[in-house]
């Protein structure tokens, strides 16, 4: 069930994160030389961090080596784990690019994203005008795995005999 939008329209710290969102746009230029494709992507903190920042951003990265090239959302993401930030820090992210429509998050980074987001974080999606429309992160990757799922190691590791540990350098 995807999440009102009414809910977050009444939200002013939506509003003021929209308007970072058209910010971090104007100066992402640079930033796709081969796609042309340009994103940016937010991530909001819960509270405002050592260095008095509330909003950690980041854009796509792009490389001669195609493949190599990394979305705005795992960059912004990379610098705020860097950072110290972690699972329960984020309060939304939100993804911007200057198209009409409206651009989601691609499955890698859906998976990247659902290793330090709640599934109940909203992502926000932003369109050139600063429209949004927002799903929750366990909407926009249900029945997902994470390290929740995992079993605690002590557990794994009664499963395996002691030669299997040692081969697979577990001490
Ligand atoms: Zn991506």
């Amino acid at each position: 069930m995807p999440a009102p939008l009414s809910r977050y329209n009444k939200e002013s710290w939506v509003i003021r994160f929209g308007s970072v969102q058209g910010q971090r746009m104007l100066i992402l230029a640079a930033l796709g030389p081969y796609s042309l494709f340009r994103v940016g992507a937010s991530l909001l903190l819960h509270e405002e961090d050592a260095s008095g920042k509330t909003i950690i951003t980041g854009a796509n990265v792009e490389n001669a080596a195609y493949p190599v090239g990394t979305c705005a959302e795992r960059v912004a993401m990379g610098t705020a784990i860097h950072a110290g930030h972690k699972l329960g820090s984020f309060k939304a992210i939100g993804v911007a690019t200057d198209m009409t429509d409206y651009c989601s998050p691609c499955g890698m980074c859906r998976q990247f994203l659902r290793e330090f987001l709640s599934l109940e974080t909203p992502i926000f999606m932003f369109n050139k005008e600063g429209k949004f429309i927002v799903r929750t992160m366990g909407e926009l990757l249900p029945l997902s795995f994470g390290p929740d799922v995992l079993p605690p190691k002590e557990e794994l590791r009664k499963n395996l005999n002691k030669d299997q540990l040692e081969g697979a350098g577990v001490r």
